[in-house]
């Protein structure tokens, strides 16, 4: 299952569980340990108080009490002192743990918050670079759906050399008058990149052909076969273009998946997409993906910039360079660069859609 980078308050998440980035007496402090403990209520603290603490890079769970999570697990970052104390590994130990805690709960879904981030003062990016690597070690093995939940403006930052490189690729091609990539990445972040709650799960499906062509084109789909726009100044008869047997993209996607010689599993991880979805794709030959999986398998199976087309066109997609969030996955599949995370990670900080689900 995957991984979902979301910007909001982690104490309005109803998933199983939310993560706290305590301190070792678990009784509460500021920041999010502060704003979790206020929302839950003095039986929160009171559990705690049973405890007896918490080591650094370990973690302890209770219940969730006046929160909409289940549960609360408190875990302990450590300190920045310059990162060569021993932080990284105590900080990937935060998440490992948690998350074995999770799955030992029966846990299907987690979110953390950016944990040493704040008052302790790990290097935000370098933080993020932890909880992506080590979330994804672990969902490798295990199905569970993890949010990193990113609350200040400042949390979220893709190296400055990445950024600059995406701005320049997008500036050279884009065809559109909106002037956002001229402006600094401080500025790129405004209060409508702030996902609300209710936004988290997205509906799974879509049918391109239910779209009217003006809006296709404005969101970047391919004319689909029999619609208005393709049958204008054709001469080929409705006939023709129906007996034309075509690969669907569900067809297609199996068939790549067997050339790349990759298993369903490593596949649907890769590109960060649940089991479910994928076992919708595989059941269903006209399955119609969103675009954003569309894109999310192009990139798991490592296919170059006319592939991907092909493959999204399978989805009645196309890639415009009027569209920022295309140009964006242009620049990762020219550079070669594959990691969804990475992706996910730019995208997020464009203010685009992420990958996957
Ligand atoms: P630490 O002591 O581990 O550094 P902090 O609570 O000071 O913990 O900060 C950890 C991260 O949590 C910071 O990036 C901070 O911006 C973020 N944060 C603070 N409040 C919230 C909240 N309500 N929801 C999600 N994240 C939050």
């Amino acid at each position: 299952m995957p991984l979902k980078i979301i910007r909001n308050s982690i104490t309005l998440l109803k998933c199983d569980a939310i993560v706290n980035a305590a301190n070792p007496t678990l009784l509460g402090g500021g920041g999010v340990d502060g704003a979790i403990h206020k929302a839950a209520g003095k039986g929160l603290l009171f559990e705690c108080m049973k405890l007896g603490g918490c080591k650094t890079g370990q973690a302890k769970i209770t219940g969730g009490h006046q929160l909409p999570c289940k549960y609360v697990i408190h875990t302990v970052g450590p300190k920045w002192r310059g990162g060569t104390n021993g932080e990284r590994e105590l900080l990937e130990s935060c998440y490992r743990e948690s998350l074995r805690l999770a799955l030992e709960y029966g846990c299907s879904s987690v979110a953390f918050p950016l944990i040493s981030s704040g008052v302790y003062g790990y290097p935000k990016d370098q933080a993020l670079k932890v909880a992506v690597d080590s979330i994804t070690t672990f969902l490798l093995e295990h199905d569970m759906l993890v949010y990193i939940v990113v609350f200040d403006r400042d949390s979220f930052r893709i190296s400055e050399k990445l950024f600059v490189d995406i701005v320049a690729f997008i500036d050279d091609r884009y065809v559109g008058m909106d002037p956002i990539f001229s402006k600094t990445r401080r500025d790129v972040f405004d209060e409508s990149t702030v996902l609300k709650t209710e936004e988290i799960f997205l509906p799974e499906e879509e049918d391109p052909a239910a779209f009217p062509p003006d809006f296709a084109a404005k969101e970047g789909k391919a004319a689909v076969p029999g619609s208005p726009d393709l049958k204008r100044g054709s001469q080929r008869s409705l006939e023709d273009v129906l007996n034309q047997e075509e690969e669907s993209f569900s067809q297609a996607l199996l068939r790549k998946i067997d050339e790349k010689g990759m298993t369903d599993s490593q596949c649907y991880k890769k590109a960060n997409v649940d089991r479910k979805l994928f076992s919708k794709i595989r059941s269903n030959i006209n399955y119609h993906p969103r675009k954003t999986t569309a894109i999310a398998f192009a990139i798991a199976l490592e296919l170059n910039l006319d592939e991907t087309k092909e493959l999204l066109l399978k989805a009645g997609f196309a890639l415009s360079h009027s569209n920022k969030f295309d140009l964006i996955i242009e620049y990762f599949i020219s550079s070669g660069n594959y990691n969804i995370f990475e992706i996910n990670e730019a995208l997020f900080a464009f203010d685009q859609e992420l990958l996957g689900v």
